[in-house]
């Protein structure tokens, strides 16, 4: 399985150290107030498990399941609904919690239907973003790494889902995806 990454692009260090930053920060920002976290299946539960660790107001956590990658690297564009919260999140703060924004689709499809739920707020935390393939325009409130064209995996991201178990993030030696 090593010899599928060709390197390492962030340290499992490297994450903590950032990880306990994000969660101070949103600690902060949102102090007085209660939020509902949203973690995005499945790419998003290790990072989720680790930041709400962090995270010292209180805050409901819930999931949602959305069709993004199937077993390609290339974003089909279509995001389906494959599990909705079990939670209603009427009048209360959302945090959307993903494990990376690519081209943004996905975010800008959920934050719509979030918002349509009647949320106070709805706001974006990701570990990773890729800028070069962003086609449409998403805020990113909280964030991570900015990392640059490569497919990534481990801390939760998968291909065909494997590798969510690495501790760090990697690239994924291309040969994986198209042999
Ligand atoms: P977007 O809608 O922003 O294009 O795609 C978001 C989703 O695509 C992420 O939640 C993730 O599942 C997948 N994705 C995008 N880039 C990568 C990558 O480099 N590695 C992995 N494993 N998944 C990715």
């Amino acid at each position: 399985m090593q010899n599928d990454v060709s390197k390492c692009l962030i340290s499992r260090e490297q994450i903590a150290e950032k990880v306990v930053q994000m969660g101070q920060q949103i600690s902060r920002d949102y102090s007085g107030r209660e939020l509902v976290v949203v973690g995005i299946l499945k790419g998003a539960v290790i990072f989720l498990s680790d930041l709400v660790r962090e995270i010292s107001i209180p805050l409901y956590i819930d999931f949602m399941a959305v069709s993004s990658y199937g077993s390609s690297t290339e974003s089909s564009g279509v995001v389906r609904i494959l599990n909705d919260l079990d939670m209603s999140i009427e009048g209360m703060d959302v945090l959307i919690v993903e494990d990376i924004v690519d081209t943004g689709l996905t975010l800008k499809y959920l934050m719509e239907i979030l918002k349509n739920r009647k949320a106070a707020s709805v706001k974006i935390c990701t570990l990773l973003e890729k800028p070069a393939r962003r086609k449409v325009d998403i805020n990113i409130d909280y964030n991570g790494f900015v990392i640059p064209d490569e497919f990534v995996v481990g801390y939760g991201l998968d291909y065909n889902n494997r590798y969510r178990h690495l501790p760090g993030v990697y690239v994924l030696k291309k040969e994986v995806y198209t042999s």
